[in-house]
């Protein structure tokens, strides 16, 4: 973008891009961002980290790996002088409501939160030890859960006994939260109002699901819970069920408790209901008229609308309805079965608008509708390495 060719030392220091790193158990997902333009220098993912027969030992390994595979797409991370390394770290738990500075306390601290979140947080405390050693810049935690800190209590607690609430940290906490922060801004902007004054409802589809209630920018409800396995069908999460069947299956099935949480968060959702998690290869199937397929396509299309009925009677009526995420900017199936027959709640799309295939923020309902339908496209890299750049100046 132009603003790289200004030459003034002070515009070469904001060239300077942030590498965001996103550390799952055996992948590392990088982008080098330059925060200001958006300009995406490279990226990648690295996998299979540490299983039998694979090349990378390591989250260490995997970062010398990076930095090679990095050097060869023109992007010397030691020469560019990198101005941060930003982190997605999935559960901040009660304690980080914004990004932070990563120190040694903040580490524990992040690992302390591992019991809240098994799966992730473990993972990106390994991938910031290894990038903490790599690279000699300061380093920024941005958290999954910090934009859903703002939910009001009647909005957070379950009702459960409040000591033992306190004790264990049961709360809803939200994750997705990069995302839903992102999109909201992004879709006042598009709409042309200050996000102060919209009320929005932003459904995030991709492997995993959530949706948002969003007052003046506030996050006011979300879907998923204390773990990301609450709220909306998802690729091979449940989302909801009854909690009761928990106890049910250990009794009936014989199944302990951990073997539960495997089948809720890996073998159910659109997975369970059709036998395949991509919705590209669900949607293929439901045009060859697969039953099992058109079940778990309603089954997904009937909680979505359970959740935007819900956030419109906790917001008193919405100005836009936003779909982000790889199904949600991509299905055109799926956004128009969500909206159909909300005639009366003011959301209506149009057929064209949304039959169109666009990588741009888009609007979808027809001029002058009550409630503006829009696609957006998220970018957690960007607004990551954005937050990172805000806090280290
Ligand atoms: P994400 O987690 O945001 O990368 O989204 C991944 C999901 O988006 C997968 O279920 C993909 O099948 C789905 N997806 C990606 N492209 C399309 C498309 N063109 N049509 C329908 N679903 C898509």
């Amino acid at each position: 973008m132009t603003h790289r060719n200004a030459q003034s030392s002070d515009s070469a220091d904001r060239a300077q891009p942030v590498l965001v790193l996103n550390a799952g158990s055996s992948s590392l997902k990088y982008q080098v961002v330059v925060p200001e333009t958006g300009e995406r220098q490279a990226g990648g993912t690295i996998e299979r980290i540490g299983e039998q027969g694979s090349d990378v030992a390591d989250h260490s390994a995997a970062l010398e790996q990076m930095t090679d595979d990095l050097r060869s797409d023109g992007v010397d991370l030691h020469s560019a002088s990198l101005r941060a390394v930003g982190h997605r770290v999935v559960h901040g738990g009660p304690d980080f409501s914004e990004p932070v500075v990563i120190d040694d306390a903040v580490l524990d601290r992040v690992r302390e939160l591992s019991a809240l979140a098994p799966l992730h947080n473990p993972a990106a405390v390994i991938g910031i030890e290894a990038a903490r050693e790599r690279f000699d810049v300061p380093h920024v935690a941005v958290f999954d859960t910090a934009f859903f800190s703002s939910l009001p209590p009647e909005a957070s607690t379950y009702a459960v006994p409040r000591d033992l609430a306190r004790r264990h940290s049961i709360r809803r906490y939200g994750f997705h939260g990069t995302s839903h922060q992102w999109v909201s801004h992004a879709a006042a902007e598009l709409v042309g109002r200050p996000i102060g004054e919209l009320r929005q409802v932003i459904l995030h589809l991709g492997n995993g699901c959530s949706a948002s209630a969003v007052r003046g920018g506030v996050a006011v409800d979300t879907s998923m819970g204390l773990t990301p396995l609450q709220g909306l069908v998802m690729g091979t999460r449940s989302g909801d069920v009854d909690p009761g069947l928990h106890a049910y299956l250990g009794r009936e099935a014989g199944l302990s408790l951990d073997e539960v949480d495997t089948l809720l968060n890996k073998k159910s959702g659109v997975l369970g209901l059709s036998g395949v998690n991509d919705f590209r290869e669900l949607e293929q199937r439901l045009s060859g008229g697969d039953v099992e397929a058109r079940l778990a396509f309603d089954v997904a299309v009937h909680r979505l609308k359970h959740y935007v009925g819900a956030y419109l009677a906790i917001l008193g009526g919405i100005d836009v309805l936003v779909f982000t995420a790889g199904i949600g900017e991509n299905s055109i199936a799926l956004r128009a079965a969500v909206t159909e027959g909300l005639e009366d709640l003011g959301i209506v799309i149009d057929r064209a608008r949304n039959g169109a295939r666009s990588k741009q923020a888009r609007v979808i309902s027809p001029d002058g509708s009550r409630v503006v339908v829009a696609v957006v496209p998220t970018n957690e890299e960007l607004a990551i390495a954005r937050q990172t750049a805000e806090l280290v100046g």
